[in-house]
Order: C-alpha cells, then sequence, then structure tokens
C-alpha cells in the first residue's frame, strides 16, 4: 500500500521493480533497448523487429505502448545552442551537477545561479527543490500554471484495514466517473480533481438546471469555471507576498486550458529572497545567450540552465516512438497517418496487420493515464484470444472501418473546438492552434466513459467488427 496519498518517485520505482520481479521481466523483457525497426513479412505473416542492440527478432502480433509523453522537448529559441553554462532537460536530470536525489537535497547548487524555463507541470515540482538549494534562481515564465491545494497525507492504516478485493477497480473507476463529469453516489479519492469537477461538469445535473438549453449550460459552466479560477488565483495572493510577483503567477484562463496543477510549497518558493521570477507577459524568453537568457531586452546571467519544457505533443507519432513501422505493401505508418492518425479505437490500423497501438489518439483521454492503458490491455486480451479461438493467426483491419472511426472522431472533436480556440497555448490546444490535423488526432470527443463502453459493446457483439481474419 503506498505510504502517501501522492507516491513519489522511490515507492513508484520500487513498485515498478516488484512488477518486473512477479513477471519475470528481468529475464523475458529486452529492458534498456530501443526498438528501431518493425516491418512486416507479408510471405510469413509476422513482424520483423530490430533494436539498437543489433538484434532482429520476429513477433506475430505486436503491441505499441510508447508512452504519451516520452520524448523531451526543448524550445525553438534564438540561440538555445549557444549556451556555454550547464544545462539539461528536467527528464534527464543531472544529479552529478545538482547534489542531491529525486527526493532533493540539491546540495552542490549553493554558489551556482539557475534559470529555469518553463511553468508547467513538471516546473511545479522542482521548483521549489531549486529554490532551496541555489544561490539564487530565476524562474522565467510565458503563461502561469493553475496550482490548487495538494495536500498529502500518509495512508491511513485503518482505511487500508477495511478494504475489500476489488476496492482497488472500483476506486479507479469512481474517479473517472467523476472526473469526466458523470455521477456517482460517493467520491473515493476527494482530491483536487474530483473537486474541480464537482464545480464544473455536474452543472447539468444541479437542481433546477435540468431543462435548461445548452447554451444556458455551457453559460453556468463558464460562471463555475470563473469561479474555481478566482478561488485559484485567491490563493496566489493568500501566499504570494509581493503584489506584483502574485499578479504574474495568477492564471487567466478557463480551467482545462492547462493541466491542472496541485502544489503545496511552488507558490511559497516565490516568497524567497533568492527566487525572481520573470514573467515574459505570455510571450516567452526572446533569446539564449552564451551565458543566459534575455527578456526584454535584459540579459540573466546564469550558471545552469534547467529546460522544464515538457514532452512533444502533436508531432507524428512515430517520430516520437523513434521508429516507423513498415506494413502492407511496403506503406510506413508515418505515410499511412500523413495526413492525421487513421484506425479503429486508436487500436488497429488498415494495412497495418496483426499490430496494436495503445495510447490517447484516437481513443479515450482520461486524468488518470494509467487507467487508459487498462482498458486497452483487457480490448487486446480479448482481440487475441477471439483471433486464436476462430483458429486464425492473423486479422487485417478493413478500409471503411478505419474511415467510419476517423469520421467519428473529426466529429465529436468539434464540440471542444471553440473552448480550445480561446484557451492560451499549450499541449492541450496544439500550442495554440488546434486544427484539422489535431482534431483527427485528437481523444473521443465525448469522454473516455463513452469511449470504454463502444470498446466493451465491441466485445459484446463479438463480432471482431472490421478486422478480417485469416
Ligand atoms: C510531468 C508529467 C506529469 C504527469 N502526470 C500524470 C498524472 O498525474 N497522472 C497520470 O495519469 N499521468 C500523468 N502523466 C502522464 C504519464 O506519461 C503516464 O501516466 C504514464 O507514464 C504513461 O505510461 P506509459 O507506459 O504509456 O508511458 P511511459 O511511462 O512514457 O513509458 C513508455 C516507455 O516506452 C519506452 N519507449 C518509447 N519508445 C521506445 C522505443 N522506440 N523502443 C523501446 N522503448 C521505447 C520509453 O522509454 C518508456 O519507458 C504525466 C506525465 C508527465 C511528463
Amino acid at each position: 500500500m503506498p505510504v502517501e496519498k501522492y507516491s513519489r518517485a522511490p515507492e513508484i520505482l520500487e513498485h515498478s521493480r516488484r512488477i518486473a520481479r512477479k513477471f519475470d521481466l528481468y529475464r523475458n523483457a529486452l529492458l534498456g533497448t530501443e526498438i528501431t525497426g518493425m516491418s512486416w513479412e507479408e510471405d510469413h505473416g509476422r513482424w520483423r523487429i530490430e533494436t539498437n542492440r543489433g538484434d532482429s527478432f520476429t513477433a506475430t502480433y505486436a503491441v505499441m505502448s510508447n508512452g504519451p509523453l516520452n520524448r523531451p522537448k526543448l524550445p525553438g529559441i534564438p540561440g538555445v545552442e549557444t549556451f556555454r553554462g550547464h544545462a539539461f532537460h528536467t527528464s534527464r536530470w543531472d544529479y552529478d551537477y545538482t547534489g542531491g536525489d529525486c527526493t532533493g537535497g540539491l546540495d552542490k547548487l549553493g554558489d551556482k545561479v539557475v534559470g529555469i524555463i518553463g511553468t508547467g507541470a513538471t516546473a511545479v515540482q522542482c521548483v521549489p527543490h531549486l529554490a532551496r538549494g541555489a544561490k539564487h534562481l530565476y524562474v522565467f515564465q510565458r503563461t502561469p500554471s493553475s496550482v490548487d491545494y495538494r495536500g498529502d497525507r500518509p495512508t491511513d492504516e485503518d482505511w487500508v484495514k477495511s478494504l475489500q478485493p476489488g476496492w482497488q477497480k472500483e476506486r479507479m473507476e469512481n474517479f473517472n466517473t467523476l472526473v469526466s463529469g458523470g455521477f456517482a453516489p460517493v467520491d473515493l479519492v476527494q482530491d483536487g480533481w474530483t473537486d474541480i469537477i464537482r464545480n464544473l461538469l455536474f452543472i447539468a445535473q444541479k437542481e433546477g438546471n435540468a431543462g435548461l438549453s445548452p447554451e444556458k449550460l455551457a453559460e453556468l459552466a463558464e460562471i463555475a469555471d470563473f469561479q474555481k479560477m478566482e478561488q485559484v488565483r485567491g490563493r496566489v495572493d493568500e501566499i504570494v507576498k509581493d503584489p506584483a510577483t502574485a499578479a504574474a503567477l495568477k492564471p487567466w484562463y478557463r480551467q482545462f486550458c492547462k493541466r491542472p496543477c496541485f502544489h503545496d510549497d511552488y507558490l511559497a518558493a516565490f516568497n524567497r529572497d533568492n527566487v525572481t521570477l520573470v514573467d515574459t507577459d505570455g510571450q516567452g524568453v526572446d533569446a539564449i545567450t552564451p551565458h543566459g537568457i534575455v527578456v526584454r531586452g535584459q540579459e540573466y546571467k546564469i550558471d545552469c540552465l534547467v529546460y522544464a519544457t515538457g514532452f512533444e505533443v502533436g508531432t507524428d507519432y512515430t517520430r516520437r516512438a523513434g521508429y516507423n513501422p513498415v506494413g502492407q505493401n511496403g506503406l510506413s505508418l508515418a505515410d499511412h497517418w500523413k495526413g492525421g492518425m487513421r484506425s479503429l479505437h486508436g487500436l488497429f490500423v488498415h494495412g497495418f496487420p496483426n499490430m496494436f497501438v495503445m495510447g490517447p489518439g484516437q481513443a479515450g483521454f482520461t486524468a488518470n493515464y494509467p487507467h487508459l492503458l487498462a482498458e486497452q490491455a483487457v480490448q487486446i486480451g480479448y482481440a487475441l484470444g477471439e483471433v486464436k479461438a476462430r483458429q486464425a493467426s492473423r486479422f487485417d483491419l478493413e478500409d471503411e472501418a478505419e474511415q467510419a472511426w476517423v469520421d467519428t472522431i473529426i466529429d465529436k472533436a468539434m464540440l471542444r473546438q471553440k473552448f480550445l480556440e480561446e484557451c492560451t497555448p499549450g499541449y492541450y490546444n496544439n500550442e495554440g492552434k488546434p486544427g484539422d490535423r489535431s482534431r483527427q488526432d485528437s481523444s473521443y470527443g465525448e469522454g473516455p466513459n463513452p469511449y470504454f463502453a463502444i470498446l466493451k459493446s465491441w466485445r459484446d457483439e463479438g463480432e471482431l467488427g472490421g478486422l478480417a481474419l485469416s
């Protein structure tokens, strides 16, 4: 059982190791190995897979699950390549340079001036540690995050003893229902996410609202959103002492324009004498020089630059995966998806037999991401079992089934188009440019639960609809 409500890195790592031991992955998986190529061998009805360690092996079926945010992104700031101090991306944290470990204690930074670019979910976590460790910290901000109360606490042992088998699934589904705007009689998780949604998405279910038009409900939702964001902005005033810094840290956009953040030390870090917020008023940093960062003509000299600039979203899937599967007739996935993603349920792709894709594209977007993976794993297990039960060894997705799902995804994405267009730039809206391509690459617009229901009814029908077996 996790020792606290929000698990920290060492505990998550230990859990991952436990999984690897239980399923004998240290012996059976190629850990620390990168897939560099994947091609369909039509004559043999199998995939050939190549790795960066010179392996070449075959597989009847292939599942791609490369992660939604796995390729670090550096900003396209002029001069980025000229910086001569020490620099690293947050996902490649250089503890040799900073000292400390993932619990903090960055004790080698005491004589260093550090700059951090980016104020999203990662920066919110590392700024308090950098603030404690560095001689001086400059935080360069394009748009502030919305940072609400987190309230981590030890797991209650009595509560643990009261749990019955199946509790984890029940809790996961309860959370997903609540954060997707559905109704559940109890809130088993009780955190910032469920609180936000209770305020924002339950408008339609509130007493007296049942008969209201969609326009009126949207208006009420916008007011509730504003009230919630006022509370988040009010929290900045309560914590941050300098009024100008507080004003710059206030988010002026709707709650789900960006990933909501929760942290109890981030805002307080700006009260320290050794921390300076350099707000760029939505414009971003102007330039990087060999020894500093330039904002509105002023150069801030630094020894170390930390890029908290996130991960690629919206770039080509095959670029992020680091390999480009070649399917039937020599067609590569990059070419097949040149005009946007094409699939059935985000899982099957026409022209790529015996291949599954796991991830949010044309699938469901869950606030608890592993929930999506768990549902997709059930679907994959079911499909493989059925193929075997029907004495087949190959499935092909039909063109028409793929086109129908692409049309559905584009159609449903229109539901969020206006909302996204009005948001400040970020990874939720393709850096401020939501368009045809991002609509087609998006998740199912009605939300994860209706998407899961579609997967379930596909299973219940028992027809493997859209797939041809041989
Ligand atoms: C800052 C941040 C905060 C987040 N917060 C949350 C959160 O609060 N809740 C939440 O649910 N999710 C969160 N996420 C999303 C998070 O990415 C997922 O929850 C989860 O890690 C995804 O699991 P995954 O296995 O799909 O991908 P990953 O954990 O990214 O794993 C993908 C794996 O595939 C490997 N891989 C990729 N390409 C190749 C290749 N060519 N060959 C071999 N291996 C390859 C990668 O090395 C990696 O090990 C957050 C992500 C970030 C970056």
